[in-house]
């Protein structure tokens, strides 16, 4: 695996690729990379020539600074991870590297309504943050393929805005979920859960599927309130149990028993903040 640190260099090195007629894949990353992570590489390397991994912690996107500043580190287990899957390339790059003008006058996104609800509404600017990593990394690597997890549900619905607003020449895949035996979707900051919580942790995934299982058409707000009940009865801070459109993310408070939909929740154990989500009428897709 070769390793780059500066922008122009792997720039230069991924034209190169190009032009011997060898398609570049792309996996972006915070790194502190598990199994989930993997699962987005392994994909990648199916179909693509040259795969490209970066890690890079992007602190535009952190609306909580100590969220930040905690979010783990494991690179040397990321390379020896990234090395036995077969990447070929992991770009490393710092914040000046990523924002040579710095952080301060960075372009605005008209991501309208998309950055109004959900996470965009209990992480203010968080999705700005996003697009100025994703359009600067994407420029940077000129992928034909750009490989994103599901478990970031309304995360890959901003991508996909943004590769359309501006016409990149790439293509977005998006994969199902990776999860524990437990069912707990696998994160970076399930590391910052100690033993006990990692136990209660898996009941975010319970009540997804008992959303599903009880989905039934007519109003959603009992289904909804009884999921808030559910997580706060296991010791759960909530933010959000909500139930979506699946193609939108407009929030549905009735079902016409058609429509696909998908069921989102964000929630606090002790400082740490877990997101899930699970879709219906997609086979098993995002699961
Ligand atoms: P992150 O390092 O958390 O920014 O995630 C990098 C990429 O990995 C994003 O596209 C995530 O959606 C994806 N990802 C994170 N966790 C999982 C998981 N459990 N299963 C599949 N993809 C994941």
């Amino acid at each position: 695996m070769v390793i780059f640190k500066g922008t122009e260099d792997i720039s230069h090195y991924l034209t190169t690729q190009r032009r011997l007629g060898y398609n570049v894949g792309f996996v972006p990353t915070m790194g502190a990379l598990h199994d989930g992570h993997i699962s987005l590489i392994i994909n990648a390397i199916k179909i693509c020539d040259t795969v490209v991994c970066s890690i890079f912690v992007n602190p535009t996107q952190f609306n909580n600074p100590e969220d930040f500043q905690k979010y783990p580190s494991t690179l040397e287990a990321d390379i020896k991870l990234l090395t036995q899957a077969g990447t070929d390339v992991l770009f490393l790059p710092d914040v000046a590297e990523i924002y040579p003008e710095g952080t301060s006058s960075l372009p605005h996104y008209q991501l309208d309504n998309l950055e109004m609800i959900l996470e965009g509404r209990s992480r203010p600017g968080h999705f700005q943050g996003v697009c100025q990593v994703m359009h600067r990394l994407l420029e940077t690597v000129g992928p034909c393929r750009l490989f994103m997890g599901l478990k970031d549900y309304q995360q890959c619905m901003v991508v996909d805005w943004l590769i359309k607003d501006k016409s990149l020449p790439v293509q977005l895949e998006t994969l199902p979920t990776f999860r524990e035996k437990s069912g707990l979707a696998m994160s970076s900051r399930n590391m910052r859960l100690d033993n006990e919580q990692l136990v209660l942790a898996s009941s975010i995934y319970e009540c997804l599927v008992d959303l599903k299982e009880r989905l039934a058409p007519g109003s959603l707000i009992s289904l909804k309130n009884s999921g808030v009940a559910f997580l706060a009865s296991k010791g759960f801070e909530v933010d959000y149990v909500e139930i979506a459109d699946a193609e939108t993310l407009e929030i549905e408070n009735e079902w016409n028993g058609r429509k696909p939909l998908v069921f989102l929740i964000a929630a606090f154990l002790g400082n740490v903040r877990l997101i899930d989500n699970l879709v219906m009428n997609r086979g098993s897709e995002g699961t």
